[in-house]
């Protein structure tokens, strides 16, 4: 399921790092590519998942936080397609929604925060 988290990209897991990471990714290619790419997209927009307005800026947080860790990244996000979601995200939702997911996460967030 595509989902920006939108947390501090500190308290996410490495699995969920990456995760979040590609699905910047594979959001943009949908939205561009994807015959119902914009259906799709507005989709998680209703569901508060997405805010394409945050969708450079989110990635750039990501994918500092993977290279602090050690991880490959070579793959720059640009984004000047339709808006989708914008204002739709809920981090504090979120933030406790991926918390009851994933012991990981949570006890990085213990740890950090
Ligand atoms: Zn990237
Ligand atoms: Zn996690």
């Amino acid at each position: 399921m595509t989902r920006m988290w939108c947390v501090p990209p500190e308290i996410l897991c490495d699995d969920h790092l990456r995760g979040e990471h590609a699905e910047h990714h594979q959001l943009v290619g949908t939205i561009l590519n994807h015959p119902y790419g914009e259906a799709i997209a507005a989709g998680h927009a209703e569901k508060g998942n997405i805010d394409t307005s945050r969708l450079e800026e989110r990635h750039d947080e990501l994918a500092e936080e993977m290279e602090r860790r050690g991880f490959n990244h070579e793959s720059p996000l640009e984004y000047d397609g339709p808006a989708f979601g914008i204002g739709a995200i809920d981090v504090d939702h979120n933030r406790s929604d991926l918390l009851n997911r994933c012991d990981e996460c949570e006890d990085r967030a213990a740890k950090r925060y």
